[in-house]
């Protein structure tokens, strides 16, 4: 039978909206650019929201998760006048985090995606999406051959991604893009070792930020702040354990547990926002609709989030005939959007402060720790970032 939506893209938003359709009974195709084998070793993403392992476990989805994910609800700051904690789990309003890496989480998702039937083609990138304003939507892929199919459906969601074709399907003028460059780059990094500390630390440092978060108990995460084209080989492993000691200040807090640099690249903390999300047919989610930068760990909750919301209005369409929480998609979603990004944007200036001797920096570094410092006496700032930093 002909997908009644073609999902374009198996990251963790097209593989969350494909299990819900096909859970509500919704046939849908899932097309994929790259290897199985490549997006189930994608490591990414690790903190899972609360409403994330809700959405998942409400639909069959967090076996994986619930088994082998961990939890963690404490975080660390640690800046030239000490260190203070923030156990959240006991704020705002109580929820943790759950850590499970993200290709874990793909792995788990493209398997019960078989298992219930889906139809998902691996290494088959969409290369036009057409059609979107009428009622007979398509898009083209191409198959390992080379040879270019044409696959029409009721509606096509757009899950692949910021630099997919999604995004270019939508015509110039029928969307606003906001965007922002942070102007900070992350050198991130997977070590094999075991953490070093508590399951995160951020490090608020004059030579810049330096971050530690717990994936699984052999991998963790570091970040460095690099200047901005800075390649991510330029710093050998020796150099990168000395910088994050130094930034981590080791020698006050404990040394860091070394191994092994197993993965390294450059972030650089860009956010975008399109609005609306939608455009005929064409459903945008995850990271084809809206960018965030990793400083909040907020992108692939936001993905599920927007996937949820999505596979209900698409259901309510075909199966009940109502479009009207279609056409809401974007409404629903963008308040959302907004809100992560605006804690995501207080928290890159949480973490990083200007570099240099010239007014501007100088006041806006001492701003940074008027925040840092409210953030570590005041109990109602204190809630206010637990509430953001689990919520969505
Ligand atoms: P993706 O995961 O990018 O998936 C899109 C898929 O579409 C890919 O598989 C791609 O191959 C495919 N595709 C692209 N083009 C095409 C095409 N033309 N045809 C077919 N397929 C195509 N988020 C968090 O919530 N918590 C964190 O802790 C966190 N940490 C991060 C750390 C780093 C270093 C980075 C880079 C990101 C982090 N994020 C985090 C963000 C998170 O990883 C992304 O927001 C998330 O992957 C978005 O999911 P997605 O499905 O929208 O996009």
């Amino acid at each position: 039978d002909a997908a009644e939506v073609v999902i374009v893209g198996a990251g963790p938003a097209g593989l969350v909206l494909g299990n819900l359709l096909l859970g509500a009974g919704v046939r849908c195709t899932v097309l994929e650019r790259q290897s199985r084998a490549h997006v189930e070793q994608r490591a990414r993403a690790g903190f899972l929201a609360a409403n994330t392992v809700r959405v998942l476990t409400e639909n069959g989805l967090a076996d994986g998760l619930l088994k082998d994910g961990r939890q963690h609800d404490t975080c660390a700051f640690r800046t030239d006048r000490g260190e203070f904690h923030l156990d959240y789990g006991s704020l705002g309003r109580g929820e943790a985090h759950t850590v499970y890496p993200q290709q874990h989480l793909v792995r788990d998702l493209v398997a019960e995606f078989l298992a219930r039937g889906g139809d998902l083609r691996f290494e088959t990138p969409v290369v036009g999406i057409t059609g979107i304003t009428g009622d007979h939507p398509a898009v083209t892929a191409q198959s390992a051959d080379g040879t270019l199919h044409r696959l029409s459906a009721r509606f096509v969601a757009g899950g692949d991604g910021r630099h997919g074709t999604a995004r270019t399907a939508v015509p110039a003028g029928a969307v606003r893009r906001y965007r922002r460059d942070h102007g900070v780059t992350w050198l991130a990094l997977l070590a094999a070792a075991p953490q070093s500390m508590g399951p995160v630390a951020y490090a608020v440092h004059e030579d810049g930020f330096a971050g530690h978060m717990a994936r699984t108990p052999d991998i963790t995460r570091y970040y460095l702040q690099v200047p901005r084209g800075e390649s991510p080989d330029a710093r050998p492993d020796a150099r990168i354990w000395a910088d994050l000691a130094h930034r981590m200040r080791a020698d006050r807090h404990g040394p860091l547990h070394e191994g092994p640099i197993v993965e390294r690249r450059t972030v650089e903390m860009t956010s975008d926002v399109l609005d609306p999300i939608q455009y005929g047919r064409l459903f945008l989610v995850g990271d084809a609709a809206g960018l965030i930068s990793p400083a909040a760990a907020k992108g692939a909750n936001l993905a599920v989030m927007e996937a949820e919301i999505l596979a209900r209005g698409l259901t309510a369409a075909l199966r009940g005939g109502d479009e009207q929480p279609l056409a809401r998609y974007s409404a629903d979603c963008l308040p959302r959007i907004w809100r992560a990004q605006e804690f995501s944007h207080w928290m890159i200036n949480l973490l990083h402060g200007p570099a240099g001797s010239d007014d501007d920096a100088v006041f806006l570094r001492a701003l940074q720790q008027a925040r840092l410092e409210s953030l570590q006496t005041s109990r109602r700032h204190q809630d206010h970032f637990a509430e953001n930093y689990v919520g969505i």
